[in-house]
């Protein structure tokens, strides 16, 4: 029954930037939601003094989004059952590594009815095969999640330039949803097959990596792409394993194009992937390097998602189905010169 308290659970560079729509939204819209929305701060120091405290004096996260001011109603917190004490809305943007610890105090704290949505990019596999971050979610708190992905660089929605995004999920929750994070410059469409949404999110940091290997070695607009072409179709060909049908549809939403698009052009992973191709240094030196603290997913990503392969093509032949992720994977992880990045590309492709 509104008005409904929001949580966000997550304080990075896009868990702030969102959390500048969301805080907005309840600002300006008291019959449906609290105007407070607390977020969840994984508590650290800053120049001597705690990151919660500077958000809460200064409203700005000096550390992940510089230089942005943070609307006032947006509460910042550490302790993770006072975050999200009675929640009717939790929001999930946390890299994805951090999150499944946060569950239990999470399901112990929230509202009973609360509903879900995962800003999560990224993916798990396990010996049933692929885990969704939202199943993650839906297995620890016992709800139903939805997801929200598209083209969102970050910094360009936090100084205020216009972005979409398409939110999955059952359509009464998404209604809702669609209420929290809609502003005028912030454009959300809703579909029905979150499964597919969240795929296209996390897939396409795989593909990030591959744009970055091109940046990196020197090739110019083409070479990228043809990677992105490449990684459409093999993201379509991917979220077809497990539902049976290759999502046309959603690939020309925001979460699919679109998203590829940007990342491939603007994105850390890209960033990183380039840094890469100069040889010396490896991917946790590299985040460490040019991310301030910030986490880069399509590395994990393409591991989990190369366990996947190896799973659902026993014989070894993925090759013959999903050519560039396995070539991403062979750069990134086995030592196969960038410059193999184009090789075998045409060997899945069908005649017309
Ligand atoms: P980020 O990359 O800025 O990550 C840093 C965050 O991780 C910080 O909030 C930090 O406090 C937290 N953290 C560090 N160690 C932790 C620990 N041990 N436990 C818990 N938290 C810890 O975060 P982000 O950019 O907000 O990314 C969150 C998700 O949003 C990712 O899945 C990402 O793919 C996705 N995303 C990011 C962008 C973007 O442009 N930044 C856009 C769309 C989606
Ligand atoms: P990166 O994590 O590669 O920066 O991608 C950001 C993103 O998801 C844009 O939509
Ligand atoms: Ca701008």
């Amino acid at each position: 029954k509104p008005p409904l308290k929001v949580s966000i659970i997550g304080s990075g560079n896009w868990g702030c930037t969102a959390g500048i729509l969301v805080a907005e939204n309840c600002a300006e819209k008291p019959k449906l939601f609290k105007e407070e929305v607390l977020m969840w701060v994984h508590e650290e120091e800053v120049e001597g003094r705690k990151l919660t405290e500077i958000m809460n004096t200064d409203h700005e996260n000096v550390k992940y989004l510089p230089g942005v001011k943070l609307p006032k109603n947006i509460v910042a917190e550490s302790d993770l059952a006072t975050a999200c004490k009675g929640a009717d809305v939790l929001i999930f943007v946390v890299p994805h590594q951090f999150l499944e610890g946060l569950l239990p105090t999470i399901k112990e704290n929230m509202a009973k009815n609360a509903i879900a949505i995962s800003l999560i990019k990224g993916i798990d596999f396990d010996e049933s095969g692929i885990v969704l971050v939202s199943d993650v979610i839906r297995k620890g708190l016992g709800i139903e999640v939805s997801a929200l992905m598209g083209a969102n660089v970050a910094s360009e929605i936090a100084d205020g330039d216009f972005a979409e995004a398409t939110i999955g999920g059952p359509a009464g929750h998404a209604r809702v949803l669609q209420e929290v994070f809609h502003r005028p410059k912030f454009h959300v469409t809703t579909v029905r097959d979150s499964d597919a949404v969240e795929l296209c999110g996390a897939l396409k940091n795989i593909v990030a990596l591959g744009a970055g290997f091109c940046d990196g070695l020197g090739y110019g607009n083409n070479a990228k792409a043809a990677i992105i072409r490449i990684g459409l179709l093999e993201i379509g060909r991917f979220i077809e394993l497990r539902s049976g049908e290759f999502p046309t549809e959603i690939l020309l939403q925001s979460c699919g194009a679109a998203d590829l698009i940007t990342t491939c052009y603007g994105g850390r992973n890209r960033k990183c992937a380039e840094a890469f191709v100069a040889g010396s240094k490896n991917w946790e030196e590299i985040e460490a390097d040019l991310l301030g603290g910030q986490k880069l997913q399509g590395t994990l990503t393409c591991a989990e998602v190369f366990k996947v392969l190896a799973a659902e093509f026993p014989k070894g032949n993925a090759d013959d189905h999903f050519p560039l992720f396995c070539n991403i994977h062979r750069i990134a992880f086995e030592g196969a010169k960038p410059e193999t990045i184009f090789d075998g590309l045409s060997k899945s492709e069908k005649m017309l």
